[in-house]
């Protein structure tokens, strides 16, 4: 058995005894020797208080053994670790260390049973902690709107001057620095601040973008409740989220091949450019494109061929035409030109330009020349269209009307 470096006095044995809380105290760090242990520690660990018990008998040569190995991993001074042990009939036993920090041989222990409830401020810690480490901001204030709890999520996008209380009005210039948009968010947030008091069994959620402490612009959804007489606001970054989905809707528009818009793009901006064309009584003008004979061009060449026929295609197209025109593919070999506020005689100059820029000089391939020519059918909204069909269907005809002639040709409605 390892000496005993110093015995407690018999003043220190008195006031051990007298604490209602259970307490080891032990000396000594490879084999840890029990110094003392008080009435309370022998009640929790049912034994009785006559005799000097061993740190082994009283709480079990595995527990004694897994203790052991705590004090020896311990830092000299202040509080220690916490470990939970099994200590046979007693139960799980929560063990907290501490080192004496005049004699760092001397290890005080509090014990208590691991299963007992956690006491009122133990769990409002545990509920700070939780709070703490979630990946959502979350910000509790109360009825003043003074702060009460931010969360590292919160501070991470927010903590503007690194100071833990930023008043609300320096908030608002941070995060909306341009004054105009200031005013409408602190609006928007009044009215959802009202809509949160006046509905507490709901979230109410606002989305906006924001400038963040480090200068990004991010995307934040913010979740207002009143909670009894504190109000909550939970903070989720959806910045990523937002960026991908417009990743998304532009790849869903766009044609993967050529680049240029796709069918559904060219039919959105048809509707589009139609209601605009009625409203401004502007015309409006739709050219019809396809390469003439192209199976020809794969059965000779192979697809790969083909298919760098068609993305130069749409290149010289997109290069022919104006800033707000637009081309689209919107069949294998098909692409089609959408003129706004275009006369049929602009339209006509266009298409002429559309095709000198698609035949007018032979495409080079890595591995050869070669020269494609296309046919373009041309027409003009008119005030009976009812749908952009009948329109397309027109530009169509005129197409079909091109090809009949003879291909590598211009064609327009009742030419
Ligand atoms: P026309 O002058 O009458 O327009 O004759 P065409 O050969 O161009 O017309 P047709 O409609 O008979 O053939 C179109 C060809 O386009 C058939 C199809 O294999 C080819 N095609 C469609 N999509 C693609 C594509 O993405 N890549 C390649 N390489 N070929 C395609
Ligand atoms: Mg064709
Ligand atoms: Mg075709």
């Amino acid at each position: 058995m390892a000496a005993i470096r110093r015995p407690l006095s018999i003043r220190e044995r008195r006031l051990l005894d007298a604490i209602a809380s259970p307490v080891l105290v032990v000396a000594g760090d490879d084999v840890p020797v029990l110094v003392a242990i008080n009435p309370a520690a022998c009640r929790l660990l049912g034994r009785s208080s006559a005799g000097r018990p061993t740190l082994e008998s009283a709480i079990g040569p595995e527990a004694a053994a897994t203790l052991a190995k705590a004090i020896a991993s311990m830092a000299l001074g202040g509080p220690g670790p916490s470990v939970t042990l099994a200590c046979g009939a007693a139960g799980m036993i929560r063990f907290d260390l501490g080192r004496d920090p005049h004699d760092p041989g001397l290890v005080m222990i509090a014990l208590r049973s691991a299963t007992d409830p956690l006491s009122a401020i133990e769990e409002l810690a545990q509920m700070r902690s939780v709070l703490e480490s979630l990946p959502v901001g979350v910000e509790i204030y109360d009825r003043d709107f003074n702060a009460l709890f931010y969360n590292g999520a919160s501070d991470a996008l927010f903590d503007y001057e690194g100071a833990a209380v930023l008043s609300h009005d320096a908030w608002w210039r941070h995060a909306f620095p341009d004054p105009a948009l200031r005013r409408a968010a602190r609006e928007d947030w009044r009215r959802t601040v009202a809509a949160a008091k006046a509905d507490p069994s709901r979230a109410h959620m606002r989305e906006w973008t924001v400038r963040a402490r480090d200068g990004s612009i991010r995307t934040v959804q913010f979740y207002y409740r009143f909670l009894g007489d504190r109000f909550a606001l939970v903070l989720w970054d959806v910045t990523e989220q937002r960026r991908l989905e417009s990743e998304l809707r532009a790849a869903a528009r766009t044609d993967a091949l050529t680049g240029v818009a796709n069918r559904r793009r060219f039919a959105e901006r048809l509707a589009y450019d139609i209601a605009a064309a009625r409203s401004s009584g502007k015309p409006l003008a739709l050219i019809a494109l396809d390469i003439d004979h192209f199976k020809a061009i794969n059965d000779r060449f192979g697809h790969a061929v083909g298919d760098e026929v068609l993305k130069a295609v749409a290149k010289r197209a997109s290069g022919a035409l104006r800033h707000d025109d637009m081309i689209a593919r919107v069949g294998g070999e098909e692409f089609a030109a959408l003129l706004p506020r275009t006369t049929g005689e602009e339209a006509k100059l266009i298409a002429d330009r559309l095709h000198r820029a698609i035949v007018g000089s032979p495409i080079v391939l890595e591995e050869l020349t070669l020269g494609v020519t296309i046919s373009l059918g041309g027409a003009l909204l008119r005030a009976e269209d009812a749908t952009p069909e009948t329109l397309m269907a027109r530009a169509d005809a005129a197409l079909y009307a091109a090809k009949a002639r003879g291909r590598n040709r211009v064609s327009f409605e009742g030419d």
